[in-house]
């Protein structure tokens, strides 16, 4: 069996401990095992400190920025290694390895294009300079620098490829080195991705690390000018942000976490017309893709209830239709859930929610045979009905639930506004009254929201992350915030106001004076 080694201090190394096993998801047949214990993590990251802060920081952003294209055309090259690797290992469809490993092609790409564009620059003029007194001379314009430590980024299992790429393309091209953590259970595309990098010599020394198996004592070794970019469940989140070494250094955390994301369907979309199918559409995509494991999947479906015995049996309807099996089958539209931990998780959640409402469609049985699969699952809950699971709980899976709402905007939002803060929300309608309501009423409690229309040619729909928009949500959702194209570097830059005088200044950050 394959052992998977870190990259720490530019060498491949072996912790010494009883190894974790990583398995097919679909078979539960042993793929590779990791052990961390033992590593050197201090002095790894102050190999990344030393080593590749200076040499990001030497680089401009275009020149940063033609590293992140480099490292696409690496991962590119190998692609359909990766694919049957997150097949494997990730129990992901063809079709949901591709929305991992394309995904971080094309954020890698994306931030490249970014750098290029900032041009020969190695930090970032923020707004324009301010007369700070009578006399012009007096001046004060802010900078954004790259900070001088580490950016920690520690992963989820859902997106090994992606995951690693869009946290480490912002950083990288803001000047920071990454010390990236895969999941473990997941870890394989990681590795290898890492692996391929190496192999090109695509990233200059120190910038780029990769730990595989355990976190230990990671968090707790990060320092004052070290960032921490999280993604993951809420409960881990709360307990890294609460390290001693985290408050007393004020080390800047970012948390990606739960939500508990709503799609709502208009009280104009009616059944059978264009906007009620691509509402359909949506929900059933993401109900399915990567068997629901996805932190945008939509989880809460609001439909006015006229309409909630009709989309009950449509959806009841699509969802019958997916055929759940052996991810490496073509014909397979979902696969296994990514551990065994996961599918008990989902199941436990499922029996949550079932306490308060019905179950629609599916249960979470077990299936015959090895692997963790569990087939799709919609809840129901009556309308007004004060469940508090529903709102409270993610259940990690292919499963949502149905909730009937009165078909008036103030209601929709004040429901959505129960999930206490989303990655995404969805709406569904061409009635502007009802939109401007609906998003003044959820917007406070979102990162990014969704108007779904069926002109979007060839839409994505609510549950894919697009680089160039921010990705994060307020509350339940961890307050974080990433991507959204330039702005995705201000987590790894130090703001500074520089106040003087004006010449001096705009010679310093290379302003033409007017
Ligand atoms: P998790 O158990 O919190 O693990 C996430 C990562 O944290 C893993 O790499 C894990 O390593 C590591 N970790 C665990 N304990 C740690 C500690 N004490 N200190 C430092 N690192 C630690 O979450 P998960 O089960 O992998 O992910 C599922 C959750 O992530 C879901 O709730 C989902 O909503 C959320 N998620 C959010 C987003 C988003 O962008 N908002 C994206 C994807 C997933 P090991 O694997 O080695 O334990």
């Amino acid at each position: 069996m394959k052992t998977l080694r870190s990259y720490l201090g530019e060498r491949w190394v072996e912790g010494a401990g009883a190894p974790q096993t990583l398995v097919d998801p679909a078979t539960e047949e042993p793929l590779a095992q990791v052990s961390s214990d033992g590593l050197d993590l201090a002095a790894a990251l102050d190999h990344a400190r030393r080593k590749g802060g200076p040499s990001l920081r030497a680089l401009s952003f275009a020149e940063r920025g033609n590293l992140l294209k480099e490292t696409a055309k690496a991962i590119q090259a190998h692609r359909d290694e990766l694919l049957d690797l997150a097949v494997a290992n990730g129990g992901n469809t063809r079709s949901d390895a591709k929305f991992d490993i394309d995904g971080a092609i094309f954020t890698l790409q994306t931030y490249a294009e970014i750098g290029s564009s900032l041009g020969t620059a190695k930090f970032l003029v923020d707004g324009e300079g301010v007369q700070l007194g009578r006399s012009p001379r007096f001046h004060g314009q802010h900078i954004n620098v790259p900070r001088h430590g580490v950016a920690v980024q520690i992963n989820a299992f859902n997106f090994p490829a992606w995951g690693l790429a869009e946290k480490a393309a912002s950083a990288l091209l803001a000047g920071m080195p990454v010390f990236s953590k895969p999941a473990t259970s997941s870890a394989m595309v990681a590795h290898r991705l890492m692996e391929i990098l190496v192999e090109k010599k695509v990233l200059p020394e120190g910038a780029l690390s990769l730990l595989v198996g355990a976190p230990r004592d990671l968090p707790a070794l990060l320092g004052a000018q070290d960032v921490l970019a999280f993604t993951g469940s809420g409960d881990t989140g709360t307990r890294i942000r609460a390290l001693p070494n985290i408050v007393r250094e004020s080390v800047r955390v970012n948390v990606e976490a739960d939500s508990l994301n709503a799609a709502v369907l208009g009280p104009d979309a009616a059944p059978g017309g264009d906007m009620y199918e691509t509402f359909l559409k949506d929900v059933l995509r993401d109900m399915t893709q990567k068997a629901g494991q996805k932190c945008t999947a939509i989880r809460r479906v609001l439909v006015p209830q006229a309409h909630a015995a009709t989309m009950r049996e449509d959806l009841a309807e699509g969802l019958k239709a997916v055929r759940v099996g052996n991810p490496a089958l073509e014909e397979t539209r979902m696969g296994p859930l990514a551990s065994g931990s996961q599918l008990a998780d989902v199941r436990e959640g499922v029996a949550k929610l079932g306490a308060e409402g019905k179950l629609a469609f599916g249960n979470a049985a077990p299936l015959a045979g090895k692997g963790f699969f569990i087939s799709p699952v919609l809840m129901e809950f009556a309308k007004d009905a004060l469940a508090a699971s529903v709102h409270a709980r993610e259940v990690f899976g292919p499963v949502a639930s149905l909730l009937a709402y009165s078909g008036k905007g103030s209601d929709a939002a004040a429901i959505v506004a129960r999930g206490n803060g989303g990655l995404v929300s969805s709406l569904y309608s061409e009635d502007a009254a009802f939109l401007e309501e609906v998003v003044s009423g959820i917007a406070p409690y979102h990162g990014r929201i969704f108007l779904g229309h069926p002109k979007i040619e060839m839409s994505p729909g609510p549950g894919t992350v697009l680089p160039q928009l921010v990705h994060g949500g307020p509350g339940r959702a961890g307050g974080g915030e990433e991507l959204g194209g330039v702005r995705g570097l201000a987590f790894y830059m130090q703001r500074v106001a520089l106040e003087g005088s004006r010449p001096v200044i705009q010679k310093l950050v290379g302003v033409q004076s007017s």
